[in-house]
């Protein structure tokens, strides 16, 4: 049993790390096998992709349940396609629910990005309705404490459909791996001032980008801990909050490392940085990870239009 419960969680930690949107591994389990056993349920019995057809956000209490990358979100609400100082980018794909912790954030960040005079941000993708696993595109943001922030700020308020085929602007030069000439003091200041909020726990962006910041004056340099280096995210910043008060189910990270992060750490990441290509929905395999037991109740609560699946056995535990 032990070693099958291992395994388990040696696959729910492969998928964290996989593509996008690292540094999501699950924080280690201080308790041993008791701790491991209660994640130990799962998706299985599920299609992948019920998360991404449910009908709204699951009722109750506002909670994340379970890890970045494998969990849920019960009472999530969805962010407003535009708001002061932001707009949601392609809102056909019903990604921009989220725990009212980040949805409350975000519209926080905008109100201080149209008073820094920077322009309008660009929300991606946040989490589905109730969380869970993406049928394509990310590891995470299945507890709806992610969030993606295109860096492009030269775009005006627009109609929802324009807002559905953006062009993402790269901001890093793999040759001489710095930031191209698009960059400017306004994407800096962009990502100092969601990462220096006190809910904001890491924000992944690319190395280069990263260093870009490192090497600039600044008046605190507190927050730069926070940024993560991570393949990819060379157009986008990833914005994660760490789990808020009344979600006793909310698997934290790791701490993060003491220091600004700008050193021999992030001279390795250089090293190897390298463009990431997205592989398009079409081709994309929906991701299982194992999920925390009170994500079934998360899953089929009222109004979903999925049927579930039989109960299945998981090791010792059933699902149903
Ligand atoms: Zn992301």
């Amino acid at each position: 049993m032990r070693r099958m419960l291992g395994g388990l969680l040696v696959v729910v930690c492969a998928l964290a790390l996989t593509a996008g949107d690292a540094d999501a591994k699950p924080r280690k389990h201080r308790h041993g096998k008791k701790a491991v056993a209660s994640r130990v349920i799962a998706n299985k019995g599920y299609n992948p992709i019920a998360w991404s057809r449910t009908d709204g956000p699951a009722q109750g209490a506002a909670q994340a349940i379970g890890g970045y990358a494998a969990g849920c979100l019960s009472g999530g609400m969805a962010l407003p396609g535009e708001g002061t100082g932001y707009q949601v980018i392609r809102l056909s794909r019903q990604r921009n629910y989220g725990h009212p912790a980040l949805v409350e954030f975000l519209r926080g960040f905008g109100q201080k990005v149209a008073t820094a005079g920077l322009g309008t941000a660009l929300i991606g993708d946040m989490s589905q309705a109730r969380g869970g696993p993406m049928s394509f595109g990310h590891a995470s943001h299945q507890i709806g404490l992610d969030a993606d922030v295109w860096l492009r700020l030269d775009l005006p308020p627009m109609g929802r459909a324009a807002r559905e085929h953006l062009e993402e602007i790269k901001y890093v030069d793999y040759d001489d791996r710095r930031v191209t000439g698009d960059w400017s003091a306004k994407q800096a200041e962009m990502i100092r001032i969601a990462a220096s909020d006190p809910r904001v726990s890491r924000i992944f962006v690319s190395p280069a980008i990263k260093r870009e910041l490192c090497v600039r004056e600044w008046k605190s340099r507190d927050w730069l801990g926070k940024l993560r280096p991570w393949h990819g995210h060379d157009g986008h910043m990833h914005v994660r909050l760490s789990c808020p008060p009344g979600s006793p189910q909310c698997e934290e990270q790791r701490e993060r490392p003491d220091g600004d992060g700008c050193d021999d750490d992030l001279q390795g990441w250089l090293r190897r940085a390298v463009p990431v290509t997205e592989t398009p929905p079409e081709r994309a395999r929906p991701r299982n990870p194992h999920l925390p037991s009170a994500c079934q109740a998360v899953l089929r609560s009222g109004g979903t239009r999925i049927a579930a699946a039989p109960a299945t056995k998981v090791g010792a535990t059933t699902i149903d």
